[in-house]
């Protein structure tokens, strides 16, 4: 008897540490954010540190800590000083990135204000950034070490209101959204409140979300703005708001964004969250969605508010590419040579390992034609990524691509979406 616990505790010393005992042996149950600035043009870019903070809240896993799924443009890495491990690893997009695609960024220099943040470390870590090359490769850009017992770091406190919308437990095992209000003024509480409970409503009612209800937590921060409504530059028409949003994002009329992300995260920090949304006080269409970063549209369409939301979030939660074409101010985004590290499209250069040819009926032809009767078929359909020529989708209307004709995301963004909640929530 006295052998044979011997013997099993041996066995699990053996073993590696894995999930929350990791969590555990590393990390305080409290976020710390590193903020800076991203700065550069077209082709450099360079990082400066601003500060760190101190949050109350961990919103995130506890048991996924490195996302070595292969998603985003940027990375992070936090690596333990001392054993020189890597223990926490998360993948983003910015909105800088998507900026140094457009003309103005090849005559001007730019800098945005970004953040991340980490389950606060309990020994000194050095932080690591790193950022895809157009040929797809992760390049490291900046380190710094980070002394995690500093009376530098400041001390946020939480002080604006928050309430429950749909809560379902414990947000480590959850992936929590936390809704943030922009154009609500003092007096429109409750008008937030209700379009907070539509979102939660709207949301669920799209596969597969629908599946994953008890997947998810949502609360919502009550920061109301100086002014009701939202800023429109294109109409001369500028509002005193909570998160500073504004429509006419790279001069694409639609394409509402906010660029001080910092201030999103100052508003956010008063729940524990994993991922942003902002519902925007207007009617009209449009909004925006970053990998990882935040998401934000209109909460008063008066008929596409629902889908506006699970197309944004299909971006947010796991960088989902828009599969239709046209309709913003990039230049190649995705450039043809190289296999996009997003589920969702292809331009066929690694096809057969990285993406769905695995899905595909056995004699479905590669490219497939777009027409009515392939409608329902999972296919290689060319047209996607902005562009009509040289990159490819997987059906001929999904979710991610328009909304006005369609109510399903194809077989492709289902699985991927699905496979990225179960990791989360692990
Ligand atoms: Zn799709």
């Amino acid at each position: 008897m006295k052998i044979k616990r011997l013997f099993i505790a041996g066995t699990l010393i053996a073993l590696p540490l894995t999930g929350f005992a990791q969590f555990e042996k590393y990390f305080h149950n409290k976020t710390l954010r590193y903020d800076f600035y991203h700065c550069g043009n077209s082709t450099n870019e360079t990082y400066y540190f601003d500060e760190l903070i101190e949050e109350p809240y961990w919103g995130g896993s506890k048991n996924s800590m490195i996302d070595d799924k292969g998603y985003g443009v940027q990375m992070f890495k936090i690596i333990d000083k001392k054993t020189k491990k890597v223990i926490y690893q998360r993948t983003y997009n910015t909105l800088f990135n998507e900026w140094q695609t457009t003309d103005e960024a090849q005559k001007v220099e730019k800098g945005m204000p970004e953040s991340i943040v980490f389950p606060y470390p309990k020994q000194d870590v050095t932080l690591e950034i790193y950022s895809r090359d157009k040929k797809g490769v992760f390049n490291k850009k900046h380190t710094q070490d980070i002394a995690v017992d500093s009376y530098f770091i400041r001390k946020s406190t939480p002080t604006l209101e928050s309430f429950e919308v749909h809560y379902t437990g414990n947000p480590d095992k959850r992936i929590d959204i936390v809704l943030i209000p922009e154009g609500y003024s003092e007096n429109e509480k409750e008008k937030f409140e209700a379009a907070a409970k539509a979102f939660a409503q709207e949301f669920f009612s799209f596969a597969p979300f629908s599946d994953f209800k008890e997947k998810f937590n949502i609360r919502a921060v009550w920061a109301p703005s100086q002014e009701s409504g939202v800023t429109i530059p294109g109409e001369n028409n500028w509002k005193n708001t909570a998160t500073k949003a504004q429509y006419y994002t790279f001069d694409s009329e639609r394409y509402q964004m906010i660029e001080d992300f910092q201030l999103l995260r100052d508003i956010a920090s008063n729940v524990p969250y994993d991922y942003m949304y902002v519902l925007s006080n207007t009617q009209k269409y449009g909004g925006g969605g970053i990998y990882n970063f935040y998401g934000i549209s209109a909460a008063n369409h008066p008929t596409r508010t629902g889908k506006i939301y699970v197309h944004e979030f299909g971006h947010v939660l796991l960088g989902l590419a828009d599969e239709y074409v046209g309709g913003v101010s990039y230049n190649e985004m995705y450039p043809t040579d190289v296999e996009p590290w997003e589920p969702n499209i292809t331009t066929l250069k690694d096809f057969d390992k990285k993406q769905w040819k695995k899905m595909l009926a056995k004699d479905t032809p590669v490219p497939t034609e777009a027409k009515t009767e392939n409608c329902e078929l999972l296919g290689v359909y060319e047209g996607g990524g902005y562009v009509d020529k040289g990159v490819y989708r997987p059906w001929v209307n999904c979710m991610m691509n328009n909304l006005h004709k369609t109510e399903t995301f194809c077989p492709v963004c289902t699985w991927a979406i699905s496979d990225y909640i179960e990791f989360l929530c692990k």
